[in-house]
Parts: structure tokens; C-alpha cells; sequence
């Protein structure tokens, strides 16, 4: 582990604050994204409508042209349980993300109350939502804190189901771990065969235009003619299915582990077949704001018409409707 001094502060910080790991770049350690990104454009051109879409992930530099390192924080979401009710249904990473109530969860705001008392400028957590601070699984990656596996997915040692935060600071440091994790296995595809629209077509490569968890978020529920609608199963926001196939996130039993939010009473409410019975209100106030800033409030239709596909397919798939 190669570290410096205000870098083991921070780490000790971030640790009380309820974060499972952290580890620092130099602002120089991103140079290289840069020259990554182009290739992933270049190498799938009709991902560049995706990442117009999400926001300037190569601009770090510019964006905080007085940084000097990045602070990247890891957050496992397997000691909660996940309602049988969800699962299939929502993707995990979202509706786990995030209860400011949640006294097993992590403390942004306390991390940042540390950085200002200590003189450090602090930028990122979550003021930017989804684009953050830039690519944090690249940054992460470049920390020690894990790897990006075929699937193109964030693994820590704990597997897939993470989030992850980022702050520039105005300070020279950092932490770097090694990474113990071992890479995927050479003729491994399970993420691929688990992909039904064939999204992830290769490895570490991804084709969003025709991945479920943009069309049931980000792409307003409009599915392209590309893509039949028994492809989506029954996900009603986001997909996990890639995820779920992996065999190095296998250690967690969903069913089993601390209680997450409302979650519970909430499951049996959110299936597809009671959105009839739910209002504008409720799906505002309750689900969207599960979504880790997938969906908007004004998107409310785009998830009912989730809903009632998700609905459908179980119609036919399991009632022979
Ligand atoms: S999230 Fe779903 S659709 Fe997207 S690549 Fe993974 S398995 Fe395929
Ligand atoms: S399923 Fe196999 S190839 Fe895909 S991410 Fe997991 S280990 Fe890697």
C-alpha cells in the first residue's frame, strides 16, 4: 500500500463516517481515461449518444482545475436483505443507494463537516449527481480499491453490489491499495449468456443502446424497435441480471441481513400488478427517489408504462395470458 500521512487521516475519516473503504489519487493518476474513453467510443460509436446523455465524465481537470487529488469511497450494500418482492424487479445497486435515515449507512455530510474543519477543499459526494466527479470506477480502480470485471461493473472484494463516491480535494496525497481480487476467468461468460438483448455483446463491452437498465431509466421507457419487450422480463427499473449471473457475487444471500429503509413495507406495494392503485404522488414521493437519480419526478409515465410491460410478461410467461 503506498500512502502519506494527511492520506491515512482521510481514510480514518471516512471509515468512522460509515464508508467500507477509501483510497487517493494524484489529479495525474486519470491522465490516461482520456485516451480509454475515445477507444470505448470508437470501439462501440453509438455509445456516444449514452455518455452525451449522462455528462462531461472526461472533464475532471477542467471542471476543478485546483485539484490536486481524488478521494474515492466504497459503500458494500450486502448486510441489507432485499425483498423477494423487488428482486428481478428493480435493480439493487438503486434502491439500496441511499437513506440519509439509515443508521448503517454512510455519513456524506459528516465527511464533508471533517473536510472544511481540517482546511480542505472539497468537491463531489453527491452534489453532482450520477456524473459526479468523473468516471469513479476508473478512479477507483486506479486507488486499489477493486477491479471492472467483464460485465463492466465495480467489484470490491464484496462483489458488484457497491456504491461508489468521489471528492477532489485541493491537497496532495494519497492511498493506494493493492488489489487482491482475482480477474475473471479467461473463458468466463455468464454475464454475457445472462444478458437477454444481448447488450453486452463482448467482454467489458457494452452496447447501451440496447441494455434494459438505460431504457428503464434514462431512455424514458421509448424502446426502440431493436429490442422486443420480453427482453425486459420483468424489470420495472434498472437490470441486474449481469450482475446477478457472476459467480464473485455469489457470497450474499439477498434474503438474509439488516432490514434497508421501508423497503419491506414497501415491496408488496411497488409490483407491477397494484400500480393501478398507486397515484402520481405516491410513485413520486416513494420510488422515484429510490432510483439514485436514474429517474426524475417528471418521469412518473415512463415507469408506469415499466410497470404495466413488467406485467405483461408475467401474464404471459407465467399465467399464459
Ligand atoms: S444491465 Fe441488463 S441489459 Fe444491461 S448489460 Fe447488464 S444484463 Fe444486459
Ligand atoms: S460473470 Fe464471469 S466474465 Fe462476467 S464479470 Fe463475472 S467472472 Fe467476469
Amino acid at each position: 500500500m503506498k500512502k502519506t500521512d494527511l492520506g491515512t487521516e482521510i481514510y480514518d475519516h471516512a471509515i468512522q463516517c460509515g464508508f467500507d473503504n477509501c483510497g487517493i489519487i494524484s489529479i495525474d493518476a486519470i491522465n490516461g481515461f482520456k485516451e480509454l474513453f475515445q477507444k470505448r467510443i470508437n470501439d462501440v460509436p453509438q455509445s456516444k449518444f449514452f455518455y452525451d446523455t449522462v455528462g462531461d465524465l472526461q472533464g475532471t481537470k477542467e471542471r476543478f482545475p485546483w485539484a490536486k487529488s481524488i478521494v474515492l469511497l466504497t459503500f458494500n450494500f450486502g448486510k441489507f436483505r432485499y425483498p423477494k418482492e423487488l428482486q428481478g424487479r428493480y435493480a439493487k445497486a438503486f434502491f439500496l443507494h441511499a437513506d440519509k435515515n439509515c443508521k448503517s449507512g454512510f455519513d456524506l455530510p459528516r465527511l464533508e463537516q471533517w473536510f472544511a474543519k481540517r482546511g480542505i477543499r472539497a468537491e463531489g459526494g453527491d452534489q453532482f449527481g450520477h456524473i459526479s466527479v468523473g468516471s469513479l470506477r476508473y478512479f477507483a480502480a486506479k486507488a486499489g480499491l477493486g477491479m471492472i470485471r467483464k460485465n463492466n461493473f465495480f467489484y470490491t472484494e464484496n462483489g458488484s453490489y457497491n456504491t461508489l463516491f468521489g471528492y477532489v480535494i485541493d491537497k496532495e496525497c494519497e492511498l493506494i491499495h493493492d488489489v487482491k481480487l482475482v480477474p475473471c476467468g479467461e473463458k468466463c461468460d455468464l454475464c454475457q449468456r445472462a444478458c437477454k438483448s444481448k447488450a453486452l455483446y463482448s467482454p467489458y463491452t457494452i452496447d447501451p443502446l440496447k441494455c434494459v437498465s438505460y431504457w428503464t431509466t434514462f431512455g424514458n421507457s421509448d424502446i426502440p424497435e431493436w429490442l422486443s419487450s420480453d427482453m425486459f422480463e420483468e424489470w420495472v427499473c434498472g437490470c441486474d441480471n449481469c450482475q446477478d449471473a457472476c459467480p464473485h457475487n455469489r457470497r450474499h444471500d439477498w434474503n438474509t441481513g439488516e432490514s434497508f429503509s421501508n423497503l419491506d413495507e414497501i415491496a408488496p406495494l411497488i409490483l407491477p400488478n397494484n400500480y393501478e392503485n398507486l397515484s402520481d404522488e405516491f410513485l413520486i414521493e416513494q420510488v422515484i427517489p429510490k432510483t439514485a437519480d436514474h429517474m426524475q419526478k417528471s418521469e412518473v409515465s415512463a415507469l408506469r408504462k415499466n410497470a404495466k410491460r413488467a406485467l405483461n410478461y408475467h401474464s404471459t410467461t407465467y399465467e399464459g395470458k
